[in-house]
């Protein structure tokens, strides 16, 4: 929700009490909260407070729009941009995430050719074999997730991929 005591003053008053069944006329407004004899006995001021002379009805108009923001369906539009706002910041972590991890892994993989390409050579002491079994499975790690990331870059990359990972993260964040 707005936050109404710093946004109050940029707020017609009178626009507020009119949607809240008041009737303006000039200064001062008809009370709909008064039986028989209502008309002009509401007072207002232009930094938003107002008052029934008669039933002593009166407050503040953020009061009146609190209410009126309950009664009334949620606005549909700041929702989306809520969401909207959501999204991009998981999809952010998502790509900070995917591309540490991708870091480590590609960085593991190179390792492994290394160490193969070192075992080839006639340089030095040869690698033993849990070196060579690590080598080649730090080279099977990244082959096998390789697919999940280029899908990942691929999709949050372009509008329809974006769409596609926005429902995904609706799905799971979106009750
Ligand atoms: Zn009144």
């Amino acid at each position: 929700m707005t936050n109404l005591s710093r946004s109050t003053s940029h707020v017609n008053t009178a626009a507020i009490l009119e949607a809240s069944g008041y009737r303006i006329r000039g200064k001062r407004a008809d009370c709909p909260n008064c039986e028989g004899h209502s008309r002009l006995t509401v007072s207002f001021t232009d930094d938003g407070r107002f008052y029934c002379h008669r039933c002593s009805k009166g407050g503040h108009v953020a009061q009146l729009a609190r209410r009126l923001q309950i009664a009334l369906p949620p606005p549909r539009i700041a929702k989306a941009r809520i969401r909207k706002e959501e999204f991009k910041r998981w999809l952010s972590l998502q790509m900070t995430q995917m591309a540490n991890e991708e870091h480590e892994l590609v960085k593991l993989w190179r390792y492994g050719l290394d160490l193969l390409e070192f075992a080839k050579s006639p340089i030095g002491e040869p690698p033993n074999q849990t070196q060579i079994d690590y080598a080649w499975t730090q080279i099977a790690n990244y082959y096998h997730e390789e697919q999940r990331f280029l899908d990942f870059w691929q999709r949050a990359s372009d509008r329809i991929g974006r769409f596609g990972l926005y429902r995904k993260w609706r799905r799971r964040h979106v009750r």
